[in-house]
């Protein structure tokens, strides 16, 4: 996984880099769009973080043309400029989030995450083997040895994000965040009567455990 971040602010970009690179990924650094551009143009990337406030190129602009190449890239911008205007701009320009600085490092990891996520299963081939469970990505079904089950869209994308690594534990607060979103408030249940539904649906064929004061994990 690859990431390109574009950011002028020379602190700023250090500590992006590094967050991410702590996390695996593989980082090129731009200081301006041009070098944005330049980077983008010459080598592939599975997401890009974005700045809005740029010497010279700005941010806006470096995603319409980004975009207009790379339709499927995902850019989630990250800037000081944290008006409704400006925001809603670069969702029209087709920006696939948006945080504000100042930032959470790891905030802006979990949403990075969502969007390689995303991007990973919207492969059409995509289908995920999880012990006897089967995540077909395309159609969005659940199987345990042939058997399908109905899922609601929210039961399938828990359910896939646990099966993404089988035998890890998945913090409730990760699960609210990926699936439900940031604004989803936090003292709601809705993770574990989602969990409850799913044991339900799927029984013993793709068990998933309760591991205290920590979260959640499909038994490898
Ligand atoms: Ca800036």
């Amino acid at each position: 996984m690859r990431i390109l971040v574009t950011e002028d602010e020379p602190r700023i970009l250090t500590f992006l880099v590094r967050g991410f690179e702590a996390e695996g990924y593989a980082v090129d650094a731009a200081v301006d769009g041009d070098q944005a551009l330049e980077r983008l143009r010459t080598r592939s990337y599975d997401l890009a973080v974005l700045d809005l406030l740029l010497p010279q190129r700005d941010g806006l602009s470096v995603l319409r043309e980004l975009k207009r190449e790379q339709p499927d890239l995902p850019v989630v911008i990250l800037s000081a400029r944290s008006d409704l205007p400006t925001k809603l701009r670069g969702f029209e320009l087709g920006a696939d989030d948006y945080v504000s600085k100042p930032f959470s490092l790891d905030e802006l990891l979990a949403r990075a995450r969502v969007q390689l996520r995303r991007a990973a299963t919207s492969d059409p081939e995509g289908v995920l083997h999880a012990g006897g469970l089967t995540l077909d990505l395309a159609r969005r079904e659940a199987s345990v040895e042939g058997v399908a089950f109905r899922l609601t869209d929210r039961e399938f994308r828990v359910l896939h994000r646990l099966a993404c690594e089988p035998g890890v534990v998945v913090s409730r607060e990760r699960l609210l965040a990926e699936v439900w979103g940031y604004h989803f408030d936090p003292a709601s249940n809705v993770v574990e009567v989602c969990i409850r539904r799913l044991r339900k649906k799927l029984g013993d064929g793709a068990p998933i455990e309760t591991v205290r004061h920590a979260g959640y994990r499909l038994a490898a």
